[in-house]
């Protein structure tokens, strides 16, 4: 527990939390010390994320809960086209940018109609890299401008569905991943009588860095490699199909945090394109793949959660080095292609989840030590009371002696509960003390981990299981925020632990100025609900999260700015999140049959004259009920 200072400003909340950092101008907080959203950046509306979950509350919705701000998602679109279009206007570069959404990282249909709608005016495309993707986005993609991109590996079915698209007038690239799939591409087209557009995936040397660097370099389970590359220009020679060898692509991983590595892998690209076209094959685009990094810990630097560049340095990048490798090889400039996708959705989304109770270690005062005490009482509490400046350490490595000793008695019968927990009581008073005395020193590791453990342990309504399926699985850093009271100073420390029954459901590493912290700066409860949001959570959260615990998808609300509305925006939609029935029926149990083999149970025992008949009826009636909630607590 800290204690708060009067002169706590909003820029203190800001850098606390780092907002100006991570947030990219979308996120700040007002005066009144609400966190609030700017879908338009500086000078734009701003919502008060409050604002939103009182709307939200009215419509039924309760947290947690997710809010998309489509119009961060128009801003995102928007920006990397313009970054692009600015950059070949810089350069006078002679192609075109033709960028495609990656569905994979966001298959939600609103968000993705919503990319289409704003990228319009760009001939913004869709990557698709499975059929089911495919079908979604054949039917979504109408622009016969824009690209249609099939990653991933393709049985026949994928390819004839590929090519009813080209049949349709739109531009649609197959690219190859592996050699197979070309003679395969090539006789399907034959047999229908198509020229279709095909590409070919290029294993780079380049590998890019950080937890998806495996999806480059000669390691990768994708892409051809040269001499590969060179047997399929021959398959298409035979086949006279040279012209539509149109595309190279590489992807050597998401969220590339280092500006060189997409250098060095545009460079090994742009060689790989102007020697196909000395070979007399009209590519007429390079793929630059997926990678554009979200800078989740706000650092700008080249650590994993984080990227030493901008979106525009991001462009002039791959631009300029294609520009001067096409120059250096006297061929033409090829319209460029990216595959961003974490960069357009990770912002428009935040988590809303709602903290409801803490568990703290030192929750309980000390008590004066009385001659019925054990003797370890007795030590430990004269440790505490020697506790100096001088011999902190030293008191701690005493207290850590005592505690184990107490422990390792009352496993073998000889300490009572009494005087264990005064024990632990004194333990974890001499703890926080010892964290205290180092306040404005460097801390040596052991007290700063004893100090994390020292920090409560805020319980929130949701699963990282569901909602945050990253934070476990690839320990990707989201900034998290309380939504409201920024304009008092926290005086307590939390990590978050989810409602889930595993111990690995909890948050515990958050954004800091320097490396991770373990807790989190939070305020102590008084009557209001406490929220907090998680932010930049737009990408691959949405559909890779599980049913842990049988905890369901969340609803979601989708928010429009409109300045007609007495609060400046509205909620255009209301998606509701999954029901326990509709889990449950996700995994085989048929709400109707689990009522019968309820009612059979009740039956009996009033039968059996456990339950009373009415009683029992109650009981079958709230089981049916309760079966139509919402998967997660119900709070208030
Ligand atoms: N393209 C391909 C082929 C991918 O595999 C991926 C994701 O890994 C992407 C694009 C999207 O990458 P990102 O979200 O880093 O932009």
């Amino acid at each position: 527990m800290t204690t708060p200072q009067d002169n706590w400003t909003i820029q203190d909340a800001c850098d606390t939390y780092l907002i100006d950092r991570w947030g990219s101008g979308y996120f700040n907080v007002d005066d009144t010390g609400l966190l609030a959203a700017t879908p338009q950046q500086e000078g734009g509306p701003s919502i008060p994320l409050q604002n939103v979950i009182s709307e939200a509350t009215q419509r039924g919705v309760q947290a947690p809960f997710v809010i998309r701000f489509q119009d961060i998602l128009r801003h995102r679109v928007i920006s990397i086209n313009e970054c692009f279009n600015a950059a070949i206007r810089e350069y006078e570069y002679q192609g075109l940018y033709r960028g495609v959404f990656p569905i994979k990282v966001n298959h939600m249909r609103e968000v993705v109609e919503e990319i289409m709608d704003a990228g319009s005016d760009f001939h913004f495309g869709l990557e698709v890299g499975s059929k089911p993707e495919l079908i979604a986005g054949l039917a979504i993609h109408e622009d016969a401008e824009s690209l249609l991109i099939c990653n991933g590996y393709k049985d026949e079915e994928f390819i004839k569905l590929a090519l009813t698209g080209t049949q349709l007038g739109k531009k649609v690239i197959l690219v190859v991943e592996k050699l197979e799939e070309l003679a395969r591409i090539v006789s399907i087209s034959e047999s229908y009588g198509i020229h279709p557009g095909i590409g070919i995936r290029i294993r780079l040397n380049t590998k890019g860095e950080g937890k998806w660097s495996l999806s480059g370099g000669d390691d990768s389970k994708f892409g051809l490699n040269t001499a590969e590359l060179l047997e399929a220009t021959e398959l298409l020679k035979k086949a006279e199909m040279e012209d539509c060898l149109q595309l190279l692509h590489f992807h050597v991983g998401s969220q590339i945090s280092r500006i060189s590595t997409v250098g060095k892998a545009v460079r090994e690209i742009s060689r790989y394109y102007s020697k196909l076209k000395h070979l007399g094959f009209g590519v007429q685009y390079i793929d630059v793949g997926g990678g554009l990094a979200v800078d989740y810990d706000g650092s700008r630097s080249d650590t994993e959660s984080s990227m030493n560049y901008t979106i525009s340095e991001y462009a002039r990048t791959v631009v300029n080095t294609i520009q001067e490798i096409c120059e250096e090889e006297s061929v033409q400039h090829p319209d460029i292609v990216s595959e961003s996708g974490r960069a357009i959705v990770a912002h428009h989304s935040v988590l809303v989840i709602e903290s409801f109770g803490s568990v703290s270690k030192n929750r309980y005062d000390t008590t004066p030590v009385s001659k019925e005490d054990h003797k370890l009482v007795h030590d430990i509490a004269e440790v505490a009371q020697n506790l100096t400046n001088t011999n902190r350490r030293e008191t701690l490595h005493e207290a850590n002696r005592l505690k184990a000793e107490a422990a390792s008695r009352f496993d073998l019968g000889l300490l009572d509960l009494a005087d264990k927990a005064n024990i632990e009581t004194w333990y974890w008073s001499i703890a926080e003390k010892v964290g205290s005395l180092f306040q404005d020193e460097p801390t040596p590791t052991e007290v700063d981990e004893l100090s994390n453990q020292l920090g409560d342990q805020y319980l929130c309504n949701f699963s990282i299981f569901q909602s945050l399926i990253d934070y476990w699985a690839v320990d990707q850093l989201f900034p998290v925020v309380p939504l409201q009271r920024l304009d008092e100073e926290p005086d307590n420390e939390a990590s978050l632990v989810d409602i889930t029954c595993d111990s690995d459901g909890k948050i515990n590493r958050f954004v800091s100025e320097g490396p991770t912290r373990r807790t989190l700066p939070v305020h102590q409860f008084n009557n209001s609900p406490y929220y907090l949001g998680v932010f930049l959570v737009g990408a691959y959260q949405d559909v890779m999260g599980d049913i842990h615990n049988l905890f369901g998808p969340l609803p979601e609300t989708h928010i429009f700015l409109d300045e007609d509305e007495p609060c400046g925006f509205y909620i255009e939609e209301v998606i509701p999140g999954q029901t326990i029935d509709e889990v449950l029926t996700d995994v085989q149990y048929e709400p109707r049959q689990l009522t019968r083999m309820l009612k059979k149970q009740i039956d009996q025992a009033i039968k059996n004259d456990l339950v009373k008949p009415n009683k029992g009826m109650k009981m079958l009636v709230d089981y049916q009920e309760i079966m139509k909630h919402p998967t997660y607590l119900k709070l208030r």
